[in-house]
């Protein structure tokens, strides 16, 4: 009777609603697990500046009377403390361009200017290795986005390639408009930065966006490196509707490539701040 036929439309509706359940667990866990990771390795990674700190302040106080010993260890307290800066500015970003909200102050922001910024950044890094910085840039290119963090993005970019790149080398930073894949979509703007570096293995590329990943943590510290530079790349470029890549051969260079929308042209003046933003 009547009892059956209900029971037979909620039967379905009721294995639907527990198999939704079960994703809702799954991906709650998940999200969970990469909490706890995350956690777990700022943890890690802040013991590391913080442990040599302790041990350098010791230092000093045991060579009170030995002004050359406590000159030396005060200039690794001072590295290790520029270390420490560097990793918490870096969580903060990191936890910032993750916010969903970041595009709420979006603006136009002029290519070239991105460039000129990434450039000044690395400047002297760059001429303390005798490193040339070559920029091509089709003018006049704008993105829509967040000004601080696509310079902190490209400024990533092109740090690494100063920092992974042997002396009297060359940088290459190229923009330049390509057309969107597809039919319908604006164009794409393209910035890419180009080194004549150690490369990255076929094995460590799927990796390198990782938070905390790095091919080789000796010379990444040594560098000055966290291992977030590139996560924070990757989520500036998600946010703002584009991708990161890499291309490398190893021993040769590598090449990563930011495509962002440029602005303008497939979008309003104003941008819409309704929901779908
Ligand atoms: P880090 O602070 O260590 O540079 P990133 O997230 O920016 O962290 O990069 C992760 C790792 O990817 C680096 O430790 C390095 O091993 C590798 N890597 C990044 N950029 C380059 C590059 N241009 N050439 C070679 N290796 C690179």
């Amino acid at each position: 009777g009547e009892g059956l036929a209900v029971s037979a439309r909620v039967a379905p509706l009721g294995s639907r609603l527990v198999l939704l359940l079960v994703e809702d667990l799954t991906e709650a866990r998940r999200i969970e697990a990469v909490r706890r990771d995350f956690v777990a390795n700022v943890s890690h990674e802040l013991k590391t500046p913080v442990g040599a700190l302790s041990l350098l302040s010791e230092a000093v106080m045991d060579a009170a009377d030995d002004p050359e010993a406590v000159n030396r260890f005060a200039g690794r307290m001072q590295v290790e403390a520029t270390r420490l800066t560097s990793l918490v500015q870096e969580i903060i970003d990191l936890s910032r361009v993750q916010d969903d909200d970041v595009l709420t102050d979006a603006e136009p922001v002029t290519v070239d200017d991105l460039v000129a910024e990434a450039v000044d950044r690395c400047r002297q890094r760059a001429n303390s290795k005798q490193i040339t910085m070559a920029t091509g840039t089709t003018p006049d290119l704008v993105i829509w986005g967040n000004r601080g963090q696509l310079a902190a993005a490209l400024g990533n970019l092109v740090e690494n390639a100063v920092n992974y790149s042997p002396a009297r080398t060359r940088v290459g930073i190229a923009a330049r408009r390509i057309a969107a894949p597809g039919s319908g979509g604006g164009d794409l703007v393209e910035i890419s930065v180009t080194d004549q570096g150690i490369g990255i293995s076929e094995k460590d590329r799927e990796r390198v966006f990782e938070r905390f990943y790095r091919v080789d943590p000796a010379r990444s510290r040594a560098t000055g490196g966290t291992g977030l530079g590139l996560s924070i790349v990757k989520h500036v470029a998600a946010s703002h509707g584009g991708e990161v890549t890499v291309w490398s051969a190893e021993g040769q260079g590598s090449t990563f490539t930011l495509r962002l929308p440029e602005a303008g042209r497939a979008r309003p003046a104003e941008p819409d701040p309704g929901p779908d933003d």
